[in-house]
């Protein structure tokens, strides 16, 4: 006991050994309060006071559950298994499989990512004969999960409008095509099981009375629906441990309600409020940086952060000229680091958008520097992973239209888009899945249609007794992929990720307690079903779900719940030490020895979207906080004045951000010389010429080309009139300037030619 207790402060202490009741932590980062949260599940069950099965845990990634999970079974001899620990859409996929009857589900239903709800829409409208312009597909989807993340179905939708009527009405088709095809997206996963919860009491009752205790970590990012299961999960007798933070608050464009916090303090009668102040884990100079900067935003339920930790290094930041130089720079820096003595994976590299990351990854892996990427397009999102994943849905669920979309005519068969056509036209009148309208289609297009069936057929009955591996192995010869690839010109990258699949199956199926020789299609009726029937004191029998997915459905059906609820992150070889590179939502939570926040600029980092409404610059300052706090001891800061994003070269402010930061905490590093003076022809591109500097804070200003230009200055052209230079390229007789002149555009001039007066 005394083992589990010993490292907590007094604040702490009490709120992991709170009484059995609705509690609320409320802290700042790197308080504690996820050690906290896990330190009381172990507590309650060592204690006695709860089973492993009445704990409902959730967590807000697969990667913090995971964690979650292993620091348990390192506090308890316990088999944590079949705990119930994960996020919303992991427990409820888990629900619905179990009672996928009574949810009105195909036990092989199949789950939509974003990507395939997209196209699932593109679908629908086309289908419809709908306007996308009027109504363009991202659009529909927002309102539909909009609708979806505050529990409303299409018909509890008010409309005022023929306009947004139509919106009604495509989600009502939408969803009415889902069921057809016996998939859900995302959201429904979450509104499927508050529906079967609410109008099924036993089974309601059952879970209510099995979760004794339900904690939920980052709780400020809950949306409505989320809150509402919670509420109905919880009933009147479940104590719910909600751990939160106001201040880290970023999921509002996914309908998150921070509101959510004051509501759960209400409506569970919270009597247990506890702020935990002390901060384990950055050092005071970072601590103040994060303080100081958040301190600017206006709504905040206040609570402090205090460390033990002695000031520590100071912020760095750096000035750069582009994109590239940025990318070198975090090397050199990750490279000293490296050097002192600092493990890869403890060194974070984080920016505000997914496509900043591109240039990052290039410079790293010329470096020769391991690393991996979280987020991004992740390894089941390729396109040829998720071909073959589409085979195998296919194997799994003949009705899944999207993807026999996906890979009817991949390698390519000779089906054209008349025949789809006529597939789509018989398919629609029978009110059938495209599958089972091939019979129905004549002709050649009739034939080869057929042949593809054929085929999907063939795959299931050959594999129908091999375990999952196996049945990948040869999925992937029997569908052509393997042997399309081989023909391909670079084709060598996406065989090898085919092969990873195979990897990834049998990993998959040793984890998760799936035998190595259990046949991939056989449902867990076949191989004994775990979780024993309970018949419920008014005659009504319920399985009682273990969380084990082994014992809730085929190893086939749960691989693909998996590969559409964890994406997967490829990047780097297992168990090799690589620098962690993702957005700082994905950061979350996370903390590493070193953390490089890069792209500070304004229009990226507050990104442009959140600049009409102050509401969205918090938001923005919330994430910099989160960002900020991810780090333990070193701490960088970068801006760049140029930078190629999506195809266009930008010219950047540094970040409104810097103003913020508490300067006695920061140290501006001075961009570095990188070639002799006198060396003009030798000179790489945009390169930097000393000069003294005055103030620390506008470096920028300070150093100068050696054009006797400077960027940021304004000038004129007989020509094109008043313009800014916003990059200045080579030096003497080389020079030459990128000058913005408004309405007549960017233009790159001659300074030797170009005749430019300063105004
Ligand atoms: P975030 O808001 O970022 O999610 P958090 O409040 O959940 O942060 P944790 O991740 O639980 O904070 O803890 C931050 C760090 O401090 C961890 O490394 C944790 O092990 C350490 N820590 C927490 N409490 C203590 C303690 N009492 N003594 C020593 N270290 C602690
Ligand atoms: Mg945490």
């Amino acid at each position: 006991m005394q083992n589990l207790l010993h490292n907590l402060n007094p604040e702490q202490l009490a709120a992991v050994t709170l009484p059995a009741q609705s509690a609320l932590i409320l802290a700042g980062a790197g308080s504690g309060k996820t050690r906290v949260l896990t330190t009381r599940i172990a507590w309650l069950i060592q204690t006695g006071q709860v089973s492993p099965s009445g704990v409902l845990a959730v967590t807000f990634t697969n990667k913090a559950s995971k964690e979650m999970l292993a620091r348990l079974s390192a506090m308890l001899p316990i088999n944590t298994r079949g705990m119930w620990i994960g996020t919303f859409h992991g427990l409820c996929n888990r629900l619905l499989r179990a009672h996928h009857k009574d949810a009105g589900l195909p036990q092989t239903f199949q789950i939509l990512d974003s990507q395939d709800q997209l196209s699932a829409i593109k679908r629908l409208l086309k289908a419809m004969n709908v306007d996308d312009e009027k109504y363009p597909a991202r659009n529909v989807m927002y309102f539909i999960n909009g609708a979806k993340d505050q529990g409303l179905r299409a018909h509890e939708v008010e409309a005022n409008d023929d306009y947004n009527r139509k919106f009604v009405e495509l989600y009502d088709l939408y969803d009415q095509q889902c069921q057809r095809e016996g998939v859900v997206d995302f959201a429904e996963l979450l509104l499927r099981t508050y529906e079967l919860m609410s109008r099924n009491q036993p089974l309601r009752e059952h879970y209510q009375s099995r979760f004794k205790h339900i904690l939920v970590d980052e709780f400020q990012d809950t949306n409505d629906l989320q809150y509402k299961w919670l509420k109905l999960m919880a009933g009147q007798h479940s104590a719910v441990f909600a751990v939160g933070d106001d201040d880290q608050s970023i999921y509002a464009f996914r309908g998150a309600n921070v509101g959510n916090m004051s509501a759960f303090e209400r409506e569970f009668k919270v009597e247990n409020l506890i702020k935990l102040e002390q901060n384990y884990r950055s050092h005071g100079h970072i601590l103040d940086s994060a303080n100081t900067l958040i301190a600017n935003n206006s709504k905040r339920l206040g609570k402090n952060l205090r460390t033990d930790a002695g000031h520590g290094e100071p912020v760095r930041i750096q000035e750069v000229s582009s994109d590239l130089q940025e990318a070198q720079w975090i090397i050199e820096e990750a490279k000293s680091l490296i050097n002192e003595g600092a493990l890869r994976s403890e060194i974070a590299i984080l920016y505000r958008s997914n496509a900043q990351s591109r240039v990052i990854e290039h410079a790293l892996f010329s470096n020769g520097i391991p690393y991996k990427v979280y987020g991004g397009q992740r390894y089941f999102e390729r396109a040829e992973v998720k071909h073959a994943i589409a085979y195998l849905q296919l194997m799994d669920n003949l009705h899944n239209d999207s993807a026999f979309l996906r890979v009817v005519n991949f390698p390519t068969r000779g089906i054209g888009a008349r025949s789809l056509e006529q597939l789509q036209d018989a398919a629609r009148q029978y009110g059938i899945s495209l599958y089972a309208a091939v019979p129905f289609v004549t002709g050649k297009a009739g034939a080869v249609l057929g042949a593809f069936t054929k085929l999907i057929e063939a795959a299931r009955f050959e594999t129908q007794q091999l375990p999952l591996p196996e049945m990948v192995q040869i999925m992937l010869d029997m569908s052509g992929l393997m042997e399309h690839y081989r023909t391909e010109k670079e084709g060598a990258d996406r065989i090898e990720n085919l092969e990873q699949l195979v990897n990834a199956a049998t990993l998959f199926v040793s984890e998760e307690g799936f035998g190595a020789d259990a046949p991939a299609l056989l449902g867990p009726q076949a191989s004994a079903m775990a979780g024993a029937a309970i018949t419920l004191a008014d005659g009504v029998e319920i399985i009682d779900a273990d969380a084990q997915l082994s014992t809730i459905m085929s190893p086939l059906s749960a691989f693909l719940s998996h590969a559409s609820l964890e994406a997967g992150d490829n990047q780097a070889k297992t168990g090799q030490d690589a620098l962690q590179l993702m957005t700082v939502h994905s950061s979350k939570g996370l903390e590493f020895d070193a953390v490089f926040i890069t792209g500070l600029e304004e229009g990226l980092f507050p990104h442009e979207n959140s600049q009409q409404e102050e509401s969205g610059v918090e938001e923005e300052r919330r994430l910099m906080y989160v960002a900020i706090t991810r780090a333990k001891k070193r701490l960088y800061l970068s801006f760049s004045q140029t930078r190629m994003l999506h195809g266009q070269t930008r010219y950047n402010m540094r970040s409104r951000f810097f103003d913020e930061l508490p300067d006695e905490a920061l140290k501006w590093l001075s961009p570095k010389i990188q070639v002799q003076k006198n060396d003009w022809f030798a000179r790489p591109k945009a390169a930097w010429v000393d000069e003294p500097q005055a103030g620390a804070n506008n470096i920028a200003k300070n150093f100068k080309r050696d054009s006797g230009w400077r960027i940021g200055e304004n000038v004129a052209h007989q020509k094109f009139g008043e313009g800014v230079i916003v990059n200045i390229e080579g030096g003497g007789d080389n020079a030459r300037a990128q000058i913005n002149f408004g309405k007549h555009g960017m233009k790159l001039l001659d300074l030797t030619v170009a005749k430019l007066e300063k105004v």
